[in-house]
């Protein structure tokens, strides 16, 4: 199809903790060995080359969410349809493509056998990036796209990626050699296989076929949109959680130590929007990407609300009986609705949500680590997520401490 490329890619190759970011499968796949994020990171370094310096404890929440310049609650005047939210993400990369400013963009489409299932592709024409909107569970090797968009002579790209292609990508940025490269992230969380997800949909209702739309929502519900027009809100503590299998969430996505995208250049979100999108502006480029959408875009300041230590705390205890499955909240089944009603309305909100939940993810990354694979503990896990753990007391063992953290 012109404007939308697909290559062939080759085989992934065998890995231990791997999301298929695609590195493994292009000319060079032992770079696995110093682009991936789950052998042995080095944000800080990254952060350097990529905003020009490290993310600064001491400048507020660059700790939780790395370096930045600013963050806005932000979205599209007019709504794309198909968009997971408004569509700030695919309309950045149309803009590029629109002005010129790039040759490609790199992207997630759905896979024409399960609109599920994301599919690499690379888009040439501004047009054809609509057929990229909304979310998509699984894992597709993007990064194996670089090399066929080199071939077909695209010099200037944009990449869709989420934190571990991300990762990969910039680890390898400079022998890269391309004249521009534009990096849209948006955060990502309990990923899963597009298998394990389709197993989740059947039991969320009886047509699962006829589910198009899926998001966690920062108010603690999941919406559901289906085919025929109707919408459903559930709280999450009614979601059939204790139904999953204990490995539902492969341990990659239950370890993975990035949830903000740190390496974009800009990142699109949602947790801290109070309902809005989340941007958070980490460079020079990523201004540069905001302006291209000019009045397009409503922006405003992020709000902040309520207190999350109760609630991070409670994660905690709940992950740890777990031992290594889903963490269920114990809890009878009347007092259910009842505290899913509360907990929009007192619990944490805008930043304060984005903040407990940026720290769940580093406790459990560090719980399943300790689990499942303490001999990582020392290299996967950066001094800064055990700076952000360490108010619920768990520190590093000295088997664990990472070579630089110095202390
Ligand atoms: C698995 C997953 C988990 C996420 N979890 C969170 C979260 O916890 N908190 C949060 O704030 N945001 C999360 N996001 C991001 C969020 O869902 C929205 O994608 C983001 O807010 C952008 O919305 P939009 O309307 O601008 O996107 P759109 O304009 O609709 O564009 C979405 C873009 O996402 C890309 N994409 C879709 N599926 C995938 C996939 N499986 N892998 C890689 N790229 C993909 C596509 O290339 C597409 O261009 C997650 C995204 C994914 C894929
Ligand atoms: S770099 Fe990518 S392909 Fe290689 S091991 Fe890591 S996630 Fe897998
Ligand atoms: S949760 Fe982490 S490891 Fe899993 S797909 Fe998202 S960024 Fe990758």
């Amino acid at each position: 199809m012109p404007g939308i490329e697909t290559p062939v890619i080759g085989p992934a190759a065998p890995r231990g903790l791997c999301t298929d970011c695609g590195i493994s499968r292009g000319p060079d796949p032992k770079a696995c060995g110093r682009a991936c994020q789950f052998i042995k990171p080095d944000y800080p370094a990254l952060e350097a080359q990529v905003h020009g310096r490290a993310r600064d404890p001491a400048r507020p929440d660059e700790l939780h969410f790395g370096p930045h310049r600013r963050m806005l609650r932000a979205r599209l005047a007019k709504p794309a349809p198909g968009a997971q939210w408004t569509g700030i993400t695919t309309r950045i990369a149309e803009r590029l493509l629109d002005t010129g400013a790039v040759d490609a963009v790199l992207a997630m489409a759905p896979d024409p056998a399960d609109a599920w299932k994301p599919m690499p592709v690379i888009v040439t024409r501004a047009e054809d990036m609509a057929r990229c909107r909304g979310m998509r569970m699984g894992y597709a090797p993007l990064l194996a796209l670089l090399e066929p968009a080199r071939a077909a002579g695209h010099r200037r790209l944009a990449i869709i990626g989420i934190p571990c292609q991300v990762y990969a990508l910039r680890a390898l940025e400079r022998e890269l050699g391309f004249d521009r490269l534009f990096v849209i992230g948006t955060p990502c969380s309990d990923n899963t296989t597009t298998e394990n997800f389709h197993r989740f949909l059947a039991l969320l209702d009886e047509r699962p076929e006829t589910i198009t739309y899926l998001e966690f929502r920062a108010d603690f519900h999941v919406e559901l949109r289906f085919a025929d027009g109707r919408v459903r809100e559930i709280p999450f503590l009614q979601l059939p959680i204790s139904q999953l299998p204990g490995d539902f969430f492969p341990l990659t996505c239950r370890t993975c130590v990035d949830y903000t995208n740190v390496l974009a250049d800009i990142t699109v979100g949602y947790m801290g929007g109070q309902g809005e999108q989340w941007l958070l502006v980490r460079n020079e480029r990523g201004e540069e990407l905001l302006a291209l959408l000019g009045d397009e875009v409503v922006t405003s300041t992020p709000g902040s609300a309520g207190k999350r230590d109760g609630a991070v705390k409670g994660f905690l205890a709940n992950t740890e009986r777990a031992a290594g499955g889903l963490p269920l909240r114990r809890m009878p089944d009347w007092l259910r609705p009842i505290v899913g009603w509360l907990m929009p309305r007192i619990g944490p909100r805008g930043l304060e949500f984005a903040r407990a939940r940026v720290e769940m993810k580093a406790v459990e990354t560090i719980i399943h680590l300790r689990r499942e694979e303490p001999r990582r503990l020392k290299s996967m896990v950066p001094a800064h997520v055990w700076a952000l753990v360490s108010r619920y007391g768990l520190t590093p063992r000295d088997s664990e401490r990472p070579p630089s953290s110095g202390g």
